[in-house]
């Protein structure tokens, strides 16, 4: 599990409004980041809401939808699940071509089938041609404070109780939540109940049940959220009104597969997933709970080898590591695992070796040789510096926003003495990173040293020449 990202633009809205959003976000002080698995600090970041990516979550999350998506026609579509770091439960589309969801979510969630039975849902909306017209609201101003309040509201309720930062956030809340409820539920209930017989449609295709989703929704259905400071996202943008549960239940029982479970070796990497979740973003003291010493399953393993590195005593970590890599030695994630662990750790030489087996038994993930390209720029090892620059640049031209990513280039293009590259590197860090001036700066200096129109060239003139959006800095 690495390099937490900025989200830009979280849900494909228009970037002007997205930013006032975030803005406000930001504002409220909601979204510290969860994630403990920060490989460089972030401060900047920290009020951020936070992309993971993380390969054995996102490759489950694809075994779960696949079937789903096709039964929905849109096999074809390339959809792409995106975990968001926040302990609330919320899943929503805003594109067609992503489905946002919380890894409280996924941490809440007990079978596959709950999950899938939500994210079917999700899709239902994708395939409803729902999200046009959602997008058109977004453009006006009051939706502009609904996409901020689905950001922000998972921060506050995780904080809410304690002692908050940034004003009050409660308070914030109570003012527009209900004009926000109206108006969710005056442009949604129907799209709702029709994304819900999408749903439904879909897992019986599959031959799945409905029960998960059911189980899911049931449990969000309380008219009294609203007045309650601890409301989950997933409420307010799916509004659980009586009638529409009522009409899914009746919907459900006629499934002819009620009653039937995920397959065993699915539920087994549900647990894996969960137990890495809270292995990463959980307290020590709430991890020893959930997966006590007594507890000798392999997800227990897991999140107790998770948080035993995560809380400073890295050789033991990896001990635990490695007799879990004695069990399995065919899990790329255990390697991936230690690998983290060791580069989380300063021991960057000894990463190298289990990020190239993860790399290996993965067919070369672009995420895992993102990894592997840091830990040998980390290494500073003359000898490795080509093949680091391979690894990033492999991984960057799947995923070009990784600010860390672009950083680690620019290293190692330094360390290789190619300065041009190296400040066009550092150039794309600062812009993805969010700081336009820096990155100007950086993108004119290695201007100037490229060959007049060479690509290196043309990439900083790119640079250059960006508008930035323009951000109304007006806060409300
Ligand atoms: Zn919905």
């Amino acid at each position: 599990m690495m390099l937490p990202t900025r989200l830009d633009n979280p849900q494909g809205l228009p970037a002007r409004v997205a930013r006032k959003a975030l803005r406000l976000a930001a504002h409220i002080g909601a979204f510290a980041a969860a994630l403990a698995l920060v490989v460089q600090p972030a401060a900047a970041q920290q009020k951020r809401p936070n992309i993971i990516r993380d390969v054995e979550i996102e490759t489950l999350l694809r075994d779960y939808m696949r079937p789903i998506w096709a039964a929905a026609g849109l096999g074809q579509q390339n959809i792409r699940v995106v975990l968001i770091a926040d302990p609330s439960f919320n899943a929503f589309v805003m594109d067609g071509k992503r489905i946002f969801v919380n890894t409280g979510a996924l941490m809440q969630s007990e079978t596959p089938n709950e999950i899938i039975g939500v994210l079917a849902h999700e899709t239902g909306h994708i395939a409803g041609g729902h999200l046009a017209r959602m997008r058109q609201q977004m453009e006006s101003a009051q939706t502009i404070a609904i996409a901020a309040m689905l950001l922000a509201i998972g921060g506050v309720a995780a904080t809410a109780g304690s002692n908050n930062v940034g004003g009050n956030p409660a308070g914030l809340i109570a003012g527009p939540q209900e004009m926000i409820r109206r108006s969710l539920l005056a442009y949604q209930r129907g799209e709702e109940q029709s994304a819900d017989r999408a749903a439904v449609s879909y897992l019986t295709a599959t031959k799945q049940s409905p029960r998960g989703m059911v189980k899911t929704f049931e449990r969000f259905q309380n008219d009294q959220i609203f007045i309650s400071q601890r409301v989950d996202p997933y409420v307010l943008s799916h509004p659980m009104a009586r009638e529409r549960i009522a009409a899914l239940e009746d919907l459900a029982a006629k499934s002819p597969y009620l009653n039937v479970k995920d397959p065993p070796a699915l539920q087994a990497r549900h647990d894996m997933m969960r137990a890495k979740l809270v292995g990463f973003t959980e307290r020590g003291d709430t991890i020893a709970r959930r997966y006590p010493l007594s507890d000798n399953s392999l997800p227990a393993r897991y999140a107790r080898a998770i948080s035993t590195y995560r809380f400073g005593n890295v050789q033991e970590g990896v001990r635990q590591i490695d007799a879990l890599i004695a069990e399995q030695p065919g899990n790329p994630y255990f390697y991936e695992l230690k690998g983290q662990a060791l580069l989380e750790a300063g021991r960057a030489r000894d990463a190298t070796a289990p990020l190239r087996k993860a790399s290996e038994l993965t067919g070369g993930n672009p995420l895992i040789r993102t990894m592997l390209g840091q830990s040998l720029v980390e290494s500073g090892d003359k000898a490795s510096t080509d093949e680091a620059i391979r690894e990033l640049n492999f991984g960057l031209q799947r995923d070009s926003s990784s600010s860390s990513s672009w950083r680690y280039l620019a290293t190692a293009y330094g360390q290789k003495g190619d300065i041009p590259n190296a400040d066009l590197a550092s150039a794309q860090s600062a812009f993805y990173g969010g700081d336009y001036k820096l990155a100007r700066e950086l993108a004119g200096r290695a201007r100037q040293k490229f060959p007049l129109g060479s690509p290196g060239w043309l990439k900083a003139d790119d640079i250059v020449n960006f508008k930035p959006p323009n951000m109304p800095v007006r806060s409300q």
